[in-house]
């Protein structure tokens, strides 16, 4: 799979505001935000894509949303509410091809989104 810029800031080779991390997932604040709260979070693991992602995988998607929920809960605005988005591909809106959830908190999300 080819190199993306969030493997880059994996490496620590270009800065981010990096908020959580352990052994298999890294979240660091959106360099655009959407929202008042835009943090990714991202597996170490690169997978490019939803589609890219197996059985063997399982695991870790499941780890890479409970992280972000366990971080939403300590910040504090989960019972508030927030939202996780994964985009895939070109209808998707998907720009970064290393899978992501997009947490997005601390304004009022609509439906549909665009
Ligand atoms: P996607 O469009 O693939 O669902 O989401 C990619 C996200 O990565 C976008 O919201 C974009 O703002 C964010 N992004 C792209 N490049 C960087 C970067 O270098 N640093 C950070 N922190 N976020 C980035």
């Amino acid at each position: 799979m080819a190199d993306t810029i969030f493997d880059r800031i994996i490496r620590r080779e270009i800065p981010a505001d990096i908020v959580y991390e352990d052994d298999a997932i890294l979240a660091f604040r959106d360099i655009a935000p959407a929202a008042p709260v835009h943090v990714l979070f991202i597996p170490k693991k690169p997978i490019a894509t939803l589609n890219d992602a197996t059985d063997a995988d399982a695991a870790l998607i499941g780890k890479l949303v409970l992280a972000a929920t366990r971080w939403a809960k300590a910040q504090g605005f989960a019972d508030k509410g927030y939202r996780l988005v994964t985009n895939c591909n070109q209808d998707g809106g998907q720009t970064v091809f290393h899978i992501h959830v997009h947490l997005l908190a601390g304004r009022q999300m609509h439906w549909p989104p665009g």
